[in-house]
C-alpha cells in the first residue's frame, strides 16, 4: 500500500543550510571549470554558458525563483543573496512549469555535473573534489531541501513523497 509522506515546509534557511547549498554548488562549479581549463581551455566556454548563464539567466530568472514563496513570502533564498535573486527575476510566476521549462531544468541539472567529467578523469584530485561537492549538493537537494521546498510547481519538488508501507 502506498502512503503519501509530507515534510515540514521550510520558510527561511539557516546559515548552515546556505553554507551547505551554496558552498557545495560553488565548489562543484570551480572544480569542474578548473579541470576543463587545465585539460583543454576552449571547452570551458560551453560550461561557462551552461552554468554561468544557465543558472542565473535561465533557472533563477525564468524557472524556479519566479515561483518561489521562500523569496516572495519569507524574503529569503537558499542559493544566493535574496536581493540578488530578486534582481535576477524577470517577473513573478504562479503557473505550472511548461514541458519546455521542465526539459530545460533537467538538461541544466544533468549538464552541470555531467559535462566536466570527460576532462576531470585525468586529474584525480580535482575529480575527487568535484564528485564530493556534486554528491553533497545533489543529495542535499533531493534528500533534504526539495522535501521541504515551497516551490510546488518545480518538477523536482519532493515535499509530498509516496512511500511504500
Ligand atoms: S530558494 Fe527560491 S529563490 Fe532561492 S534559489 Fe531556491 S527557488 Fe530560487
Amino acid at each position: 500500500m502506498n502512503e503519501c509522506k509530507t515534510y515540514p515546509l521550510a520558510t527561511k534557511f539557516s546559515i548552515w543550510e546556505k553554507v551547505w547549498a551554496q558552498g557545495s554548488f560553488a565548489a562543484m562549479g570551480i572544480a569542474g571549470t578548473v579541470g576543463i581549463i587545465l585539460e583543454d581551455w576552449i571547452w570551458v566556454i560551453p560550461y561557462a554558458i551552461i552554468g554561468g548563464y544557465g543558472i542565473p539567466g535561465i533557472v533563477m530568472r525564468h524557472l524556479t525563483c519566479p515561483r518561489c514563496p521562500h523569496l516572495y513570502d519569507y524574503g529569503d533564498c537558499l542559493q544566493a543573496p535574496p536581493g540578488m535573486t530578486r534582481w535576477l527575476i524577470k517577473r513573478r510566476k504562479t503557473h505550472p512549469f511548461s514541458t519546455a521549462e521542465k526539459l530545460l531544468l533537467f538538461l541544466i541539472a544533468v549538464l552541470i555535473p555531467g559535462y566536466p567529467l570527460y576532462w576531470l578523469w585525468s586529474n584525480k584530485w580535482l575529480l575527487i573534489v568535484f564528485l564530493i561537492s556534486a554528491v553533497m549538493w545533489f543529495s542535499g537537494q533531493l534528500l533534504y531541501f526539495c522535501k521541504r521546498c515551497r516551490v510546488k510547481q518545480c518538477p523536482l519538488n519532493r515535499a509530498r513523497v509516496r512511500i511504500q508501507v
